[in-house]
């Protein structure tokens, strides 16, 4: 039987520890901790329910949340100028653009226009070259809550070969740079890899991170024992039940360590989103350099 690498206990511990630092920078600074949620109506049925999982989890940790609805046939430029808007507003520390978008918007464009400072999904160029100079300031979320969950199960990184399927720069990319930048040995894997080579690559990898959002794809004779398994993956499947991309039942009988889904990855990704809120509040109110070392 696997380890179960819990992400929602880790997500309320890190929820507790932030509670008490935002209660101390309030006092200190007598200033409110704002995160600004820009997102599309009605485009996309899960869209709505993360935006509330933020907006909760904010009010948990005293972040004060704002959230802007906007219609689903607003133009590029609308919605350019609401985030500009946002760069303006002194009393918004952090600006998340919920993606996906629809498909008439392009969202490198629009995170093109978030203040690097205000970036707290971290997906703006400059903090993405940021990690791939290694020298990270806001941290994309998801990969971020990954690589806190490995240092919590003490998962050793280093020499090790390690496989990401999914190239996106919302997480495929940016995972694959933060396990580079760990020393470990990356490789990456998407659509045009082939089959023979990927389930090849997957029976190789002693760390597997699954970001292809395909229900269950990952079957558990292609895993070897002593594999770490991240599911990424947020897929419902033919009874509408939420499950990974990798098929939990048959993997946790069979690999050394693997994340649930749901209570894997993703409440850390709602929770790295609050550490980047607090983060972008200090940098913007004690002028701290944007190339923070510690923060890694
Ligand atoms: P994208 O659709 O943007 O990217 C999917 C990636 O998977 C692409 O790079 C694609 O390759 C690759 N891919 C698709 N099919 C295959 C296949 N059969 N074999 C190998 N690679 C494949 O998705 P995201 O990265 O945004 O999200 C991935 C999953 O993670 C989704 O289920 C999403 O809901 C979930 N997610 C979960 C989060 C959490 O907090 N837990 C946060 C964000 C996302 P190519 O580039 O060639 O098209």
């Amino acid at each position: 039987m696997s380890l179960i690498l819990d992400g929602k206990l880790l997500a309320e511990e890190t929820k507790r520890c932030l509670k008490s630092k935002v209660e101390q920078l309030k006092k200190k600074t007598k200033k409110t901790i704002s995160l600004a949620v820009v997102y599309l109506a009605g485009e996309n049925l899960a869209t709505k329910i993360y935006v509330s999982k933020k907006q909760q989890a904010a009010k948990e940790v005293g972040i004060e949340s704002l959230v802007y609805e906007l219609k689903r046939e607003t133009k590029q430029q609308e919605l350019q100028e609401v985030i500009q808007g946002l760069n303006q507003d002194s009393k918004v520390n952090g600006i998340l653009l919920q993606l996906p978008l629809s498909n008439k918007l392009q969202p490198e464009l629009a995170v093109l226009q978030i203040n690097p400072i205000k970036d707290v999904d971290g997906l703006h160029p400059f903090n993405l070259g940021l990690l791939m100079l290694n020298k990270p300031n806001l941290i994309p979320c998801t990969p971020y809550g990954i690589i806190k969950l490995l240092e919590k199960y003490q998962i050793e990184l280093e020499g090790k070969k390690s496989l990401v399927i999914g190239r996106s720069f919302l997480v495929g990319k940016p995972i694959a740079q933060l396990l580079s930048n760990k020393n470990a040995t990356v490789t990456v894997a998407h659509s045009k890899t082939p089959r023979e080579e990927l389930i090849q690559l997957i029976k190789e990898s002693e760390i597997l991170v699954c970001a292809l959002g395909q229900a269950n794809f990952i079957q558990a004779d292609w895993l070897q024992e002593n594999s770490i398994v991240i599911d990424v993956g947020i897929n419902r499947d033919k009874n509408q039940k939420i499950v990974g991309d990798v098929d939990f039942v048959g993997a946790r009988e069979k690999v050394r360590a693997i994340t649930p889904v749901p209570g894997g990855v993703g409440p850390l990704t709602v929770a790295q989103l609050l550490v980047n809120t607090v983060k972008a509040f200090e940098f913007q109110n004690f002028g701290e350099s944007l190339i923070d070392l510690e923060l890694f």
